[in-house]
C-alpha cells in the first residue's frame, strides 16, 4: 500500500495548494524548511509520483522505495552523513573523537548499504537535506527521481 505523505497518519490531499499554516510562515521566514524529507514527499505526491516508505526488507531501510522500477532513495542529513557542504563538514567542537568514530560507521554503513542493494539490481538515489532547502530544490529533486525512474528498466 502506498502511504500518504502527512504527519501522524492522515492524508491531507492538496495541502501544498492551501495557504501556509503559521509555522510554516515562521518557517518561511527563518530561510528554512520544517522538514525536507516531507517537503520531497509532499512534492512527489503532488505530481502523482507513488511510493513506499522505509522498506524494512531491504537494506539500509532506504525512506522512499519505488519498488517495480527497483529505485531506492535515501534522504540524507547533512551532517550525519558527512556530505561536502558546510553542514556536513562541520565538526562539533567537544568529544572529536566519539563524533569521528560515530561519522565514520554511518559513512561506512551508508557505502555497504548502496553496494549491497546495487548487487541485488537496485538503483539508488541519495538527496541530501541541503538539496531540499528551497521549493526550486525540491522542484529539482522530483526531476531527478522522475528521470531516474524513466530511465530504469521495466
Ligand atoms: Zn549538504
Amino acid at each position: 500500500m502506498d502511504h500518504a505523505p502527512a504527519r501522524g497518519g492522515e492524508a491531507i490531499p492538496g495541502r501544498l495548494r492551501g495557504p501556509l499554516t503559521r509555522s510554516e510562515q515562521m518557517a518561511r521566514v527563518r530561510g528554512r524548511d520544517t522538514d525536507p524529507e516531507m517537503a520531497l514527499r509532499r512534492a512527489l505526491w503532488s505530481e502523482g509520483i507513488r511510493y513506499r516508505l522505509h522498506a524494512r526488507d531491504l537494506p539500509g531501510r532506504p525512506d522512499l522505495v519505488f519498488r517495480s522500477k527497483r529505485l531506492a532513495v535515501f534522504v540524507h542529513g547533512c551532517f550525519w552523513h558527512r556530505h561536502n557542504c558546510p553542514a556536513g563538514t562541520r565538526e562539533p567542537k567537544s568529544n572529536q573523537a566519539f563524533w569521528r568514530s560515530k561519522f565514520e560507521v554511518n559513512v561506512a554503513r551508508d557505502a555497504t548499504v548502496k553496494d549491497a542493494l546495487e548487487a541485488s539490481g537496485w538503483r539508488v538515489l541519495a538527496i541530501w537535506e541541503c538539496e531540499l532547502r528551497r521549493a526550486t530544490q525540491v522542484r529539482g529533486a522530483v526531476d531527478r527521481v522522475r528521470q531516474t525512474l524513466a530511465e530504469a528498466a521495466g
